[in-house]
């Protein structure tokens, strides 16, 4: 989640008045709207506001919770998940949801098993999105991750190529080298999309064209992990980097 640090001058009553350089970055670079939420420092205290208006030189935000505990990452990690067999994914997302992704993006590959038609595709969707609720109210988080739609291969490399940082743990690739190399370059406000294969694994042409998008090709270790050990290990992996080496200004 974002955040801003004002002086205390910057308080009316239950709302702070942001201007300058925050205020741009709030409209013109991560667009906000009215009804969006962040955090604001202020005198060593956070509060949740809420953007209640924008202008040309101003915005404010309304106090919805003073004190509040921040549990949100400084970084945004996005799941991209092989659709796996059965109900695997729901487990999947419970997990990462707790471990604090910021999203979750099931995707059609070649060696997946299952086929949805659009009907269970989504119903899939609502009962994957009420999981994330219900983990992220349990491990206490600031906001519900969303599930996305199921996307084909070729959407997601396109949305994946986006990131800041696109990671790919892939069964067949050796050496921890790269690993490290990725899990450096991790900054505080990156976006970093992680994709894991389903049961089959990737085919050769998938991890070619990942690599057109971007992606860092990296080991989890010299064991072949099923689908669901491989997601919850590759993002407790970069939450803990993230937790023990950044702060948490989310800036
Ligand atoms: N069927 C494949 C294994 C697929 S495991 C085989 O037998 O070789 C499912 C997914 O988990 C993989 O596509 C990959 O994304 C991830 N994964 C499993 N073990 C891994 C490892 N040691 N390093 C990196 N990724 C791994």
């Amino acid at each position: 989640m974002y955040n801003f640090f004002v002086d205390a001058s910057a308080r009316i009553g239950e709302r702070f008045r942001i201007s300058g350089k925050d205020r741009n970055h709030i409209c013109n670079v991560l667009r906000m709207q009215v009804g969006d939420t962040f955090l604001v420092s202020c005198g060593g205290m956070s509060s949740l506001c809420c953007l209640k208006y924008m202008d040309e030189t101003v915005v404010e935000a309304e106090i919805v919770e003073e004190d509040h505990r921040n549990t949100e990452l400084p970084v945004r990690l996005y799941l991209f998940q092989g659709l796996p067999k059965g109900d695997k994914l729901e487990l999947i997302i419970q997990k990462t949801v707790e471990l604090g992704v910021a999203g979750i993006i099931p995707v059609e590959m070649s060696r997946c098993v299952v086929k949805l038609d659009e009907k269970k595709k989504k119903a899939r969707r609502e009962r994957w999105q009420s999981i994330a609720e219900s983990a992220a109210k349990q491990s206490k988080r600031n906001v519900i991750p969303d599930v996305s739609d199921v996307l084909s291969y070729k959407q997601a490399m396109e949305k994946a190529g986006e990131m800041d940082l696109f990671l790919v743990p892939y069964e067949n690739e050796r050496g921890m080298a790269a690993t490290r190399e990725a899990l450096e370059r991790i900054k505080p406000g990156m976006s970093v999309g992680i994709l894991v294969g389903p049961e089959g694994g990737f085919e050769d042409k998938e991890i070619e064209l990942a690599r057109q998008a971007g992606a860092a090709v990296i080991s989890l270790g010299q064991r072949i992990l099923r689908a669901e050990t491989a997601a919850v290990t590759a993002v407790a992996m970069g939450m803990l980097h993230v937790e023990m080496n950044l702060d948490g200004d989310g800036q």
